[in-house]
């Protein structure tokens, strides 16, 4: 059976792996799924993860489970049937296993807390019996010298003990570390430290806060700083202004149903990214700031960060007006994930690889506009599956929880899974 190892066990990988189990109960070919996770099931999701501390909720609606939109079409005279298997691990089941269905739609469907989102990605984990590795990936590389193309996996476990995983194709999954602070500086906070002190209610005392950054991280944080006595919160962004998504039907359905996207010109993807997705607040957070007078908007690039006193003093850039520089005693880096922080990982000669398949440096846009339609960069022996850097090229749902089913969908179907599998059958019905 062909293996797919998938780094981190958040929302994505549980949508791949509760695909492949339905798919083999069914008695289709599905491969293997190995799930590599750091910290534990749903880590991000939990205080210990770094990019929360649990008790924010979610932006999106939680019935944008792990099999939504619960659309199969390609495995012709069983989608239905994938469909509805899907359906045992949705949200709503999980609801009704723990007997809170009814009080969850009586109190108007609430969105979960991320810990609660958590319990919800263990318990598919669980009801999968998902092949779960505990331990850190530190590095990949491609098989050496192999008639079959695939990956070697370096996992370190909590004791330090190294084991090296043998698999086809590789997943990557997650925004990366979010201990990354633009200056450092007791005043500067990253995400991970934020929380932190967030959670020990450690956070410094001070009258003059800012956030620096402008999507559902940012939106977290601020969602805690109102909470704390404060004079001013900024937010920083270099957007115009803050923009709350808007959530109508139509833009939602581009999330929902990708399958409309590649008919989209690049300026158009890349216009509805930029107004539906990139720094741009939920509904939700936007509701809950802009009843607070203390919560203001400035716009500008940071530039420079330098002590000032207690605090710090930034410098914000914009492209027609001079330098501004503000003064604040609490300055939080809430800029997000760094989409590449996976090439850490790759070795020197599987970068190679990945260079020739993309044509050229390892840059951000070169490998957003290589992701092919099974999510995977296009070109490369060995699949290796990006989901999260597939907005621009498959649809701006794939790098979040807008359309999970179809993402697993798009990995799962792939033709090498499909035919290996045939060709597999057909080896040993020649055998007997
Ligand atoms: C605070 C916050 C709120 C959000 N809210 C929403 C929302 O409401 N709706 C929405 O659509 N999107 C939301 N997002 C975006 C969200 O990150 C993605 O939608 C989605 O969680 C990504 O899922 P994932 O499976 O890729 O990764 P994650 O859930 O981020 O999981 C990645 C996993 O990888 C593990 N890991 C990392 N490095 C390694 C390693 N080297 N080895 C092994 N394991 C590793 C981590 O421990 C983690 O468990 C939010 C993001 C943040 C930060």
């Amino acid at each position: 059976m062909e293996t797919l190892l998938v780094v981190g066990a958040g929302p994505k990988a549980l949508a791949v792996a509760a695909k492949s189990h339905v798919l083999r109960k069914l008695g289709l070919p599905a491969p293997r799924v190995i799930v590599v996770e750091a910290h534990a099931v749903g880590g991000n999701w939990l205080p210990s993860g770094g990019w929360t501390d649990g008790r924010h909720r979610l932006g999106t609606s939680p019935e944008k489970d792990i099999g939504f939109p619960y659309h199969s079409t390609w495995a012709r005279g069983h989608n239905g049937a994938i469909n509805e298997a899907m359906m045992a691990y949705s949200w709503a089941a999980f609801l009704v296993e723990h007997g809170t269905y009814a009080e969850w739609i009586d109190r108007g469907r609430p969105s979960p807390q991320h810990h609660v989102w958590a319990k919800y990605l263990q318990w598919v984990a669980r009801e999968i019996d998902l092949e779960l590795v505990l331990g850190t990936v530190g590095s990949i590389r491609q098989r050496p010298d192999a008639a079959v193309e695939g990956w070697l996996v370096s996992v370190a476990d909590a004791d330090g003990g190294m084991t090296e995983i043998d698999a086809d194709a590789l997943m990557i999954t997650g925004p990366g570390r979010s201990t990354k602070a633009l200056a450092e500086h007791p005043r500067v906070l990253s995400i991970a430290e934020f929380w932190d002190l967030a959670g020990r209610r450690r956070l410094p005392v001070c009258s003059r806060a800012a956030v620096i950054g402008g999507g559902e991280t940012a939106g977290s944080a601020l969602d805690e700083l109102v909470r704390h006595e404060m004079l001013t919160i900024s937010v920083i962004s270099p957007m115009a202004t803050l923009y709350t998504r808007g959530e109508s039907f139509f833009e939602n359905a581009l999330y929902s149903d990708p399958n409309k996207w590649s008919a989209l010109s690049m300026q158009e993807r890349r216009d509805v990214i930029r107004r539906t997705d990139r720094g741009v607040f939920s509904v939700r957070v936007q509701e809950s700031l802009l009843g607070d007078s203390r919560v203001h908007h400035l716009q500008g690039r940071v530039t420079r960060i330098v002590e000032q006193g207690e605090g710090v003093a930034l410098t914000l850039r914009n492209e027609l007006r001079a330098d501004q520089v503000h003064n604040f005693d609490l300055v939080v880096d809430a800029t997000g994930g760094q989409p590449l922080w996976f090439l850490d990982l790759i070795d020197a000669d599987a970068k190679d690889l990945l260079e020739l398949a993309i044509g050229g440096p390892l840059t951000q846009s070169r490998i957003e506009s290589a992701i092919g339609y099974d999510l995977a960069v296009a070109g490369l022996g060995a699949k290796l599956y990006l989901p999260s850097m597939a907005a621009v090229a498959q649809g701006p749902g794939f790098p979040n929880l807008s359309c999970l089913g179809e993402l697993s969908d798009r990995v799962l179907r792939t033709a090498p899974v499909r035919s290996s599998a045939r060709a597999r059958v057909n080896v040993s019905a020649l055998a007997s």
